[in-house]
């Protein structure tokens, strides 16, 4: 560094210093603020160990973490809902409840070998957040990253502990950058020299996929008996059980003694469990409930809102009665707070943003009446649906209406089509769900289902995959039962021929 670049160096901290300290006794009350100016003396921290841990255990680590927590499709929790007051707006808080901050850095931070800076998701902050601590990276970067991956990347998926790095060009603009959720999967941005945008491409290892079956009699209910096992993880719980509920009445017909059995999907990575864990298959037989069982059915494509778990005659069974109001799901910004992908600002979300293309068919929710179909400024072509509880579903920057005011709808009915209408960054619906005394609630909290049956376009495709599992259920039990009793006893040959038959 030369001695002029030197001096430009130092008034350019020297200001940012001063605008910190600024920013902080004008605003030193806003929480979002205060967030922000944990920054700095954490960066220092990290990038002054970046080998304090090999970059395996940090892997294991995320690794435990998602098969722990998100393997397979979780059931979400039900919370309470977060008080909002209402406005005329939907949208408008996002624009007006944020706080603009440039975020000081600490410049003398270190990268790789390769010229990237790493860093790490942090606990319940998005994405952006986690960016901005990298040295360097400013709030227009961040934004950058997070509007290029979000169509192709759930960033509601998101966990803490997961690793990503960022390499800048030398006009300061980012140049790539990486995210590797798991062992096995790499989601790659990077510039493109001639149309000068970040580019999306991901890459996948090829996995190993084993089968388990996970069998036994309950105490005292389905739940208890799982909490117990080494062997089933949180998700496997919660999906096992939320179906299984679908089916049995637990609280009348449960006894001691019932017995459940579940068919397990994991993949492999060179002898090492990767997240994605699915239940393919769950049955109960008691003596009072008697026997039902349920079966995983995949769509062609894996963000299908079909994918889901499903009687042998194609009824859904999802533990809730909302419906999801498009048929492929791809969550562009999700509930709460976040970074406006206009602005850039922290601001509350009161929905959720499914991108889509214009022209695709918006399904009501849940059976209701139309109360509301206009035009806002913020909101673009907009339908309100009123329901039976009077929980109402707001539908934003539609292109078309199929309904009126005074119509009444079933859920998954069409009533309108996907648009770019009003404040929107590219085609999106946004869906809001407001509680009787005007709180908006998080609709992915509020319980949802794919579909309630499968059609006939579909019902051929499931058959077949009823078939495949039900062979493996036949097959992985014929292999367990045998390798118990090659454990146990003293003829092996005689047990292989019995395996084989
Ligand atoms: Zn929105």
């Amino acid at each position: 560094m030369n001695n002029d670049n030197k001096q430009i160096f130092l008034f350019v901290v020297f200001a940012a210093v001063v605008i910190g300290i600024a920013v902080t006794l004008v605003l030193g009350k806003n929480k979002d603020v205060e967030t922000f100016h944990e920054t700095s003396p954490k960066t220092a921290e990290t990038a002054a160990k970046p080998e304090e841990a090999s970059p395996d255990e940090h892997r294991k680590a995320a690794v435990m973490m998602e098969n722990e927590e998100t393997a397979g499709d979780a059931i979400p929790e039900s919370t309470p809902a977060e008080p909002q007051k209402e406005g005329d707006d939907i949208e408008s808080a996002e624009i007006n409840g944020g706080v603009d901050v440039e975020v000081v850095k600490d410049k003398d931070s270190v990268a790789d070998s390769e010229g990237f800076f790493h860093g790490k998701i942090l606990p319940e902050k998005g994405i952006e957040e986690a960016l901005l601590k990298v040295p360097g990276l400013q709030i227009k970067h961040a934004m950058e990253i997070s509007n290029a991956i979000r169509y192709d990347v759930d960033l509601t998926k998101i966990k803490a502990g997961e690793d990503f790095k960022v390499k800048f060009d030398k006009d300061g603009n980012v140049e790539e950058f990486l995210y590797y959720p798991d062992i096995v999967t790499l989601h790659i941005l990077k510039r493109d020299p001639v149309e000068k945008k970040l580019k999306y491409t991901a890459k996948t290892l090829p996995t190993e996929r084993r089968f388990r079956i996970i069998e036994g009699k309950i105490d005292s209910t389905l739940n208890e008996s799982l909490v117990k096992r080494d062997d089933v993880t949180r998700n496997i719980r919660a999906v096992t059980v939320g179906i299984l509920e679908c089916i049995v009445s637990f609280s009348t017909d449960a006894r001691k003694g019932d017995e459940y059995r579940i068919l397990v999907e994991d993949r492999y990575y060179k002898g090492e469990m990767v997240p994605g864990s699915k239940v393919l298959y769950a049955s109960y037989r008691g003596k009072q409930a008697g026997f039902s069982e349920a079966f995983r059915y995949e769509d062609e494509d894996p963000k299908s809102a079909f994918n889901a778990h499903y009687t042998d005659k194609g009824k859904a069974l999802v533990p809730n009665a909302m419906r999801l109001p498009l048929d492929t799901i791809r969550i562009t910004s999700p509930f709460g707070m976040r970074r406006h992908p206009i602005t850039g600002k922290m601001t509350k979300h009161h929905g959720i943003d499914y991108g889509a293309p214009v022209g695709t068919p918006v399904y009501a929710v849940a059976a209701g009446t139309v109360r509301e179909v206009k035009e806002t400024q913020l909101g673009g072509k907009q339908v309100t649906i009123r329901h039976a509880d009077n929980t109402e579903t707001y539908y934003l920057h539609l292109s078309a209406f199929s309904v009126r005011p005074g119509t009444a709808v079933s859920a998954r009915q069409r009533i309108a089509s996907v648009g770019n209408t009003g404040r929107s960054t590219g085609p999106h619906l946004h869906l809001g769900i407001k509680d009787p005394k005007g709180n908006w609630l998080n609709p992915q909290k509020v319980k949802m289902i794919a579909t309630p049956q499968l059609d006939s376009k579909r019902m051929p495709r499931f058959k077949k995959q009823m078939d495949e599992i039900l062979k493996l259920l036949d097959n992985t039990a014929q292999y367990q039962e045998w390798m118990r009793k090659y454990n146990e006893g003293p003829q092996p040959g005689d047990f292989y021929q019995q395996y084989k038959e």
